[in-house]
C-alpha cells in the first residue's frame, strides 16, 4: 500500500502523520487505526502538496488510484488542522464510470449501481466543474452525462485517476477561494492556515440486501446538549452519509426503541462493536467523539470521528466524567472549560440551533435571556409583577427610580449606556440579562412603545425575548435552555478552587446578592455599594432628604432615620457571610443618580420633605454639577459633610458588636485623590470606633481601606497607604478617569472606536493593560512601598474579566471582587492561570 508520491502518506500506526501538516482528519484517522478499528485504506496529501496543486501542480493521480488496487471507489475529504475552520465538502465515490457501474450492476443490482453513478456525476459537476446542481435533477444517467458534455463541450471523464486529479485540484482552489478564507479567519484561523485532503476507499453503504446490512450513519454517546450518557445519532439503510440512495432506504433506531425497528435488533454484533468503539475512543483518544460509520454486506467500517459537539453544560458534564473515570487528570478536566462557559450554565441561554426574528442589537451588558411582554416605565413592570407577568423593562437608561423596577422585570433593555452603566451595574448584581447601548432602536415613552431600525413599531405588551449574552433583542418567545448549577458545575469549581491561588470576592450590595455570593462560594464581599442599599422600597426617601438637607440640623435628623436601616443591614450581611470579611464602601453617591429626574419625582420628593415643589426645584439647581461623576462623590461628601461618614462607621461597628461568630469589619474610602482625605476621615471613624467600643464593652478591630479609583490615587499610593491597611482598585472610575471616557455616555461612540480599531475593546469591559493597567501596577507598587504587608485588590466590574484576573495576579494582587454571578467565571479563570 505505500507509494512513492512526495507528499502523499499511507496511513499506518506509525507513519509520520502530524496536525500541522496533514491536518486534524487525518491525524484523528491515524489514532482510529492505533486503536485497531476497521479504517478503510487511508492517504493523507499534506498542506505544502495541497497547495501546490491549487497553484497548478499535479500529482501522480495515477499511482495513487492504483495503490488502491483493482477497480476501486474512493473519497476524498478535507482535513484542515481545526476541524472547525472548514474545508470543501467531501467528493465521494470517484472512480465511478460505465465499466464500473456495469459491475456493479450486476453485484449489487442495477439500483444501487445507478445511484452510486448518479451521485458521483452529480457532485462531480457541482464540486468540481461547478455547474448548477439544479440541471442534474431526476436525469437518467445517460441524461446527465449528455448534459455535462453540451455544459462543459467536453465528454464526463471516465479515467478514475484523472477524475481525482481533477477532484483533488478543485478542493484545492476551494481552499484558497475569498469565502472560504473570511470563514475560518471568523473562526481563528490564521491566515496562511493550510489544508490536507484524505483518499479514502469507499466503502458503498447499498449493497443486496439478502447479503447482509448496508447503510450508513453517526452514533455519540452522551447527549450533545446536556452531556448526559445517551446513546445519539442516525442510521439510514442504504445510503452515503445522509444522503438515501436507493428507494426502500430507512432510518432505524440506532438503540432498542418502542417506536420502530433498531440497529441493536438488527444488527447486534455490530451495534455492541459501534459501542465498543466508543467506549476506546473514550479511554484512549481522552474524548467524547461521534463516529461516523459504514456498513457494506453486514461487515462495519469507521470512516471517521470527530469531537462531540457539545453546549457549555454538555462541556462540563463531560469534562467532570472523563476526570471522575481518571481519563484525564481533573486540572485538564478544569483546562478544557472556558471560563466563560460557566456563564452559559448560570442564566437561561437562547437555545444556540432556533433561527430567529431579530428586532435590534445593542451592548451585551448582563448575561442570561428571558422572554416577556415590553413595558416602558418602572411602575408598569411593578404593575405586571403583581400580576405575576414576565416583562422585560425598556428604558433610555435607567437611574435609581427604577430599581424596583428592575426587580420586577426578567430583563432590562436600555437605548443608552455603556458595560458599566447603572442599568449594566444594577442588572448584573441581580443576574438579570442586560442590553444596553442599543442605538439603533428609538424609544418612544409617551406612546409606549420603541422603534426598530427597519421602522417595525413594538408596542407595550408585546413579547420580545432578550439576549443579554449576545446583545439581542429577538422578536417572540425564542426557546431557552435552562440553567444546570448541578453536581458537575459544583465538582469542576472544586478543582479549580484547589489550584487557584488569588482570591475571589463578590460585589454585594444586598442581603440577596449576598447570599447569591455565598452559594457561589465567594470568599467574602470586597464591595458593598452602601448607597445601593437605598434603592429599596421606602428608602430611596430617606437618603434623598439626606442629601437635600440644607442645614446640619436637617441633615442630622436624615441620618437618625438612616442609621438603624443602615445597622440593620450590615447586621444582616455579616450574617449571611458568617465570619468571611465583608468590606464595606463609604457613601458615593454620584448625585445626579439621585436626584429625582421628571417632574412626578420631583413632586414625590416635595410631599414627603412637606415642602413647596419651587422650593424642590430650586434645591435640585443647587445641587445639580456640570459634570457629576467629577462632582461632590465619594470622600468629597465625606469631608465636606462628616456626619455622613460618621453615621456609616457607627452602623458597621454597632453592627460588627452585635454578630457573631466576630467579624472584623473593613470600611474603605471611594473617590480618594490625596493623603489627607484619608487621614481625616480615619481620624474621625477612628473616634467612632473608641464611642462604640466604650458604649458596648466589646472591643473589636476594623481595617481601614482606600479605593484606588484616580489617577493622582494610584500616582500617590505609597503615601496613601501609610494609613489604608488595603487598596482596592476601582477600575470602573479609574478607567473613565484615566480616558476622561465618561461611563455612562460611552456607549455612544464606542463601537465605532472598536470597528475603527481605536480600542481594541471596550475599555470598560477589557482592562486597558496598556495605560489602565500601568496605573494598577504603579499604584500595587508605591502601596507596597509605603506599607509592604498592604492588600491589594481590584473590585471594577473587570475583577470577572479572565485576562484581567491574568493582569493583576501577574501584578501581585491578593484577590479580585465582582458580581456574584460572576463569581464561578472568574474561580474558573483563576485555576486556568494558576496550573
Ligand atoms: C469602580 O469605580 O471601579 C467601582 C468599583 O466603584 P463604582 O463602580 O461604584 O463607581
Ligand atoms: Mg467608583
Amino acid at each position: 500500500h505505500e507509494v512513492d508520491i512526495a507528499g502523499v502518506t499511507y496511513i499506518t500506526p506509525t507513519a509520520n502523520i502530524r496536525p500541522k501538516a496533514h491536518g486534524g482528519r487525518a491525524k484523528c484517522l491515524q489514532r482510529l487505526i492505533r486503536l485497531g478499528l476497521p479504517v478503510p485504506d487511508t492517504y493523507a496529501v499534506d498542506f505544502d502538496t495541497v497547495g501546490r496543486i491549487a497553484q497548478g501542480g499535479r500529482l501522480d493521480a495515477e499511482a495513487l488510484i492504483a495503490a488502491f488496487g483493482a477497480d476501486p471507489l474512493v473519497s476524498v475529504r478535507p482535513s484542515s488542522e481545526a476541524a472547525d475552520w472548514g474545508g470543501p465538502p467531501s467528493v465521494l465515490n470517484i472512480g465511478m464510470n460505465r465499466a464500473r457501474h456495469a459491475a456493479l450492476s450486476h453485484r449489487l443490482g442495477p439500483g444501487a449501481a445507478a445511484a452510486l453513478y448518479a451521485r458521483f456525476i452529480q457532485s462531480f459537476a457541482t464540486q468540481v466543474a461547478r455547474l448548477n446542481p439544479d440541471l442534474f435533477d431526476g436525469q437518467s444517467i445517460d441524461r446527465m452525462l449528455v448534459t455535462y458534455e453540451e455544459q462543459m463541450e467536453e465528454p464526463f471523464p471516465d479515467e478514475p485517476a484523472e477524475q481525482l486529479s481533477a477532484v483533488l485540484s478543485a478542493m484545492a482552489r476551494a481552499w484558497d477561494g475569498t469565502t472560504a478564507r473570511l470563514l475560518r479567519r471568523a473562526r481563528g484561523a490564521p491566515e496562511n492556515a493550510g489544508l490536507g485532503l484524505v483518499v479514502q476507499r469507499m466503502v458503498l453503504g447499498v449493497g443486496n440486501p439478502a447479503s447482509g446490512e448496508s447503510g450508513s450513519g453517526v452514533i455519540q454517546f452522551v447527549s450533545s446538549s446536556t452531556g448526559e450518557n445517551r446513546i445519539t445519532g442516525r442510521y439510514l439503510r442504504q445510503s452515503q452519509g445522509r444522503e438515501a440512495l436507493l428507494p426502500g432506504a430507512g432510518a432505524l433506531y440506532l438503540g432498542r426503541d418502542t417506536r420502530g425497528e433498531s440497529l441493536e435488533e438488527s444488527s447486534p454484533q455490530i451495534y455492541a462493536d459501534l459501542q465498543l468503539y466508543g467506549g476506546l475512543c473514550r479511554t484512549r483518544l481522552r474524548e467524547e467523539m461521534q463516529i461516523e460509520f459504514t456498513m457494506h454486506h453486514g461487515a462495519l467500517h469507521i470512516l471517521d470521528a470527530v469531537r462531540v459537539k457539545r453546549t457549555s453544560r454538555a462541556a462540563l458534564r463531560i469534562a467532570v466524567a472523563l476526570a471522575t473515570d481518571g481519563i484525564i487528570p481533573e486540572g485538564e478536566a478544569v483546562l478544557r472549560i472556558a471560563p466563560r462557559a460557566l456563564l452559559d450554565v448560570l442564566h437561561p441561554q437562547v437555545d444556540p440551533d432556533a433561527r430567529l426574528p431579530l428586532i435590534a442589537r445593542g451592548i451585551a451588558a448582563s448575561p442570561g435571556a428571558a422572554t416577556g411582554k415590553l413595558v416602558f416605565s418602572a411602575a408598569a413592570a411593578q404593575a405586571a409583577q403583581s400580576r405575576e407577568e414576565d416583562v422585560i423593562l425598556v428604558r433610555r437608561e435607567t437611574t435609581p427610580d427604577d430599581v424596583l423596577g428592575m426587580h420586577a422585570a426578567k430583563g432590562i433593555l436600555c437605548e443608552r449606556g455603556g458595560p458599566t452603566s447603572h442599568a449594566a451595574v444594577i442588572a448584573r448584581g441581580l443576574g438579570l440579562p442586560c442590553v444596553v447601548g442599543a442605538s439603533d432602536i428609538a424609544i418612544d415613552p409617551r406612546a409606549r412603545s420603541l422603534r426598530g431600525p427597519d421602522g417595525s413599531i413594538y408596542a407595550e405588551g408585546d413579547v420580545v425575548t432578550l439576549d443579554g449574552s449576545d446583545g439581542r433583542v429577538i422578536q417572540g418567545a425564542a426557546p431557552l435552555l435552562e440553567p444546570a448549577m448541578d453536581d458537575a458545575f459544583r465538582t469542576i469549581l472544586d478543582w479549580a478552587d484547589e489550584r487557584r491561588d488569588i482570591g475571589i470576592r463578590a460585589n454585594c450590595d444586598t442581603p440577596d446578592a449576598a447570599r447569591t455570593a455565598a452559594r457561589f462560594a465567594a470568599e467574602g464581599i470586597g464591595l458593598c455599594r452602601t448607597e445601593h442599599m437605598f434603592f429599596d422600597e421606602g428608602r430611596l426617601t430617606p437618603m434623598r432628604e439626606m442629601i437635600f438637607a440644607e442645614s446640619a440640623d436637617d441633615r442630622a435628623a436624615a441620618l437618625d432615620q438612616l442609621l438603624p436601616v443602615q445597622r440593620a443591614d450590615f447586621l444582616e450581611l455579616f450574617q449571611i457571610m458568617a465570619g468571611k470579611p465583608v468590606t464595606i464602601r463609604l457613601l458615593d453617591p454620584p448625585l445626579h443618580e439621585f436626584l429625582p429626574q421628571d417632574r412626578k419625582g420631583m413632586l414625590d420628593l416635595a410631599a414627603s420633605l412637606d415642602l413647596p415643589l419651587a422650593a424642590v426645584e430650586r434645591r435640585i439647581q443647587t445641587l445639580s454639577e456640570f459634570n457629576p461623576m467629577l462632582g461632590m462623590r465619594g470622600v468629597r461628601l465625606g469631608i465636606a459633610m462628616p456626619e455622613i461618614y460618621e453615621m456609616q462607621a457607627r452602623a458597621i461597628f454597632e453592627a460588627a458588636v452585635q454578630t457573631s461568630p466576630r467579624v472584623t469589619p473593613e470600611v474603605m474610602i471611594p473617590l480618594v485623590s490625596a493623603k489627607r482625605e484619608v487621614e481625616l476621615v480615619k481620624s474621625r471613624i477612628d473616634a467612632v470606633a473608641a464611642q462604640v467600643r466604650s458604649e458596648s464593652g466589646v472591643d473589636f478591630d476594623y481595617h481601614l481601606g482606600v479605593m484606588v479609583e484616580t489617577p493622582r490615587a494610584a500616582l500617590r499610593a505609597d503615601e496613601i497607604a501609610e494609613y489604608a491597611t488595603f487598596l482596592s482598585f476601582g477600575t470602573n472610575d479609574l478607567t473613565q478617569m484615566t480616558y476622561g471616557l465618561s461611563r455612562d455616555d460611552a456607549g455612544r461612540f464606542m463601537s465605532a472606536y472598536v470597528r475603527e480599531k481605536v480600542f481594541a475593546d471596550d475599555p470598560f469591559l477589557q482592562l486597558d493593560t496598556e495605560g489602565v493597567g500601568e496605573l494598577l501596577t504603579i499604584g500595587a507598587e508605591r502601596g507596597r512601598r509605603g506599607r509592604p504587608d498592604v492588600i491589594l485588590s481590584i473590585c471594577g466590574e473587570h475583577g470577572g474579566d479572565p485576562d484581567s484576573i491574568a493582569f493583576v495576579r501577574a501584578a501581585g494582587f491578593d484577590y479580585v471582587s465582582c458580581s456574584p454571578y460572576r463569581v464561578p467565571v472568574a474561580r474558573m479563570a483563576a485555576a486556568h492561570i494558576a496550573i
